[in-house]
C-alpha cells in the first residue's frame, strides 16, 4: 500500500490517513441496460499472436522533455513509449488540447504526466489539476506523478474524500504544482476556499466519460467554472459513448484527438462466458475455478455493494480467501484491500464497479463478471483490469439462464 503519511520529500504526494467515511452511490446507481453475449467472447488475441507489431516513431530520448524525467522514465523500465504516449505527448508539449482515447492498460497515465511534469518544470508557477472517479485512482496517479517527478523537487496535494480534510487544507497553503482527487473532495475544497484553481493552467479528466456522465457532471462544471477559461485541457479514456461527446467538444473547444484504438476492448485480453443454469450452479463453478491453479490472481466484480459482502461470506465458507472492496467500505479497509491485492496476501478480490476503471494492478490473471455490467463501456473497464502493459489476461462473463437473474436476489 502506498504509504498514507504526508512526506516532505521532493515530489512528494501529500495526504493523511483515511478515517472512516461513507462514499456516495455513484457506482450502483445505474441500470443494466442488458448486453450482446456475443461481444462477450473473444478469443482472437491468443490466434492473431505478433501480428501487430508497434513501432514508434519517437524514442523516450527523442521527446522534449528534462533528462531527470527521461531517467525516471528509463528507471522503471520503459525501454520505448507506447503508441498513446508516442502520440499525445509531443501534442501535449506543442500546447494543444487533447482528447486521447486508447485500449485499457496501454499507458495513458504516462501519456499526460510526462509532458505535464515538464511543462510545470519549465515554469514551477503553473498549476495541473487532475480528476478522476475514484479515490484508489488518485492514490495511483498521485503514486504515477511521483516515480515521474522523482528529484524534480515538485510538488502534489492530493485530495480525496475519506482522507483528512485538514491535512489537505495544510498541505494546500504550501507550495504545490499539481492537485490530484476526486471531484466531490475538491468541490468541498473550493466550497471552503481553502483552494483556489483560478491561477490553474492543466486541467487533466481520466476516465472522462464517468466524469462527464450524470453521477459527476454537475460537479466537473462546478470545478471547471472555477478554473480559467485560458487554460490546457487533457482528457482520456478507453471508451467514449454518444451521449458525452457533445460534452467533451463543449468542454475541450479547438482539440486534437488522439485515438490509438484499434478495437473496443484490449487486444490482450481473451473473452468467454460461463453459462449456468441457477445460483448454486454458478457459485459452484465460481469456487471450482479459483480453485484452479491457473486462477491465480482473480478480479471478481459483483454489481452490488450488498452482492460483495454476501459472496465474500459464501466464498469464505467454501474456505476460499478474499478481500473486498466497495463503496461502504471504510478507506482504511478499501486500500488494505487493494494493497493484499496487488501484493498477493489475498489472490481474490470481490468488487463492485468502482474498481472498474484505472487500477493498474499487475499479473491479474483474470476478471470475472459474476454479475452483468450495466454497460458495455463498463465491461470494456472491468476486464482492462488483466492484460495490461503486453501482458495477456482472461476475462470470463456468467451469464444466467434461470429465472431472478442477479446473484443479489436472496436464496
Ligand atoms: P491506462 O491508463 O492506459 O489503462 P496505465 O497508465 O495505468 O494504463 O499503464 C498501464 C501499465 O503499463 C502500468 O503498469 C505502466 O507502468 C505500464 N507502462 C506504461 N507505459 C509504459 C511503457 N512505455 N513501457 C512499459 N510499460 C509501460
Ligand atoms: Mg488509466
Amino acid at each position: 500500500m502506498v504509504s498514507s503519511r504526508p512526506s516532505n520529500s521532493r515530489f512528494s504526494g501529500r495526504y493523511s490517513r483515511p478515517p472512516f467515511r461513507r462514499s456516495s452511490n455513484r457506482f450502483s446507481r445505474r441500470k443494466s441496460k442488458g448486453l450482446d453475449i456475443s461481444r462477450l467472447i473473444n478469443n482472437e488475441p491468443q490466434e492473431e499472436e505478433k501480428q501487430e507489431v508497434f513501432t514508434p516513431k519517437h524514442l523516450f530520448s527523442d521527446f522534449n522533455v528534462s533528462s531527470r524525467i527521461k531517467e525516471n522514465v528509463m528507471g522503471k523500465g520503459y525501454s520505448e513509449p507506447t503508441p498513446i504516449q508516442d502520440a499525445a505527448i509531443p501534442e501535449i508539449l506543442s500546447g494543444h488540447n487533447v482528447l486521447g482515447l486508447a485500449n485499457t492498460g496501454t499507458g495513458k497515465t504516462a501519456a499526460f504526466a510526462i509532458p505535464l511534469l515538464e511543462k510545470v518544470l519549465q515554469n514551477r508557477s503553473k498549476k495541473v489539476v487532475v480528476i478522476c472517479p475514484t479515490r484508489e485512482l488518485a492514490l495511483q496517479i498521485n503514486e504515477e506523478f511521483k516515480s515521474f517527478g522523482k528529484g524534480t523537487g515538485l510538488f502534489s496535494v492530493l485530495c480525496i474524500g475519506g482522507a483528512n480534510i485538514r491535512t489537505q487544507i495544510h498541505f494546500l497553503t504550501k507550495p504545490h504544482q499539481f492537485i490530484i482527487g476526486t471531484p466531490g473532495r475538491i468541490k468541498d475544497l473550493l466550497f471552503r476556499k481553502t483552494l483556489r484553481l483560478d491561477n490553474a493552467s492543466y486541467l487533466v479528466l481520466d476516465e472522462v466519460d464517468r466524469m462527464l456522465d450524470m453521477g459527476f457532471i454537475d460537479d466537473i462544471k462546478y470545478i471547471v467554472g472555477k478554473m480559467p477559461k485560458e487554460k490546457q485541457t487533457l482528457f482520456f479514456s478507453a471508451t467514449i459513448n454518444s451521449e458525452v461527446k457533445g460534452l467533451i467538444n463543449e468542454f475541450l473547444g479547438e482539440h486534437k484527438v488522439i485515438s490509438v484504438k484499434a478495437r473496443e476492448t484490449a487486444k490482450s485480453v481473451s473473452q468467454d462466458v460461463i453459462k449456468v443454469q441457477s445460483i448454486v450452479e454458478k457459485l459452484d463453478k465460481l469456487t471450482e475455478l479459483l480453485n484452479t491453479a491457473e486462477f491465480s490472481k482473480v478480479l471478481i466484480f459483483v454489481k452490488t455493494k450488498s452482492g460483495v459482502d454476501r459472496l465474500e461470506r459464501d466464498l469464505i465458507k467454501r474456505g476460499v480467501k478474499v478481500s473486498t472492496i466497495h463503496g461502504d467500505k471504510p478507506q482504511s479497509i478499501r486500500q488494505r484491500s487493494i494493497y493484499n491485492f496487488k501484493n498477493n496476501v489475498s489472490k481474490v478480490l470481490i468488487a463492485t464497479d468502482i474498481a472498474a476503471r484505472g487500477l493498474d494492478i499487475p499479473e491479474v490473471s483474470h476478471v470475472i463478471n459474476y454479475d452483468m455490467p450495466a454497460t458495455y463501456e463498463d465491461y470494456v473497464h472491468r476486464i482492462g483490469r488483466t492484460g495490461r502493459a503486453n501482458k495477456k489476461g482472461k476475462a470470463l462473463t456468467f451469464v444466467e439462464g434461470f429465472a431472478g437473474h442477479r446473484y443479489s436476489g436472496r436464496y
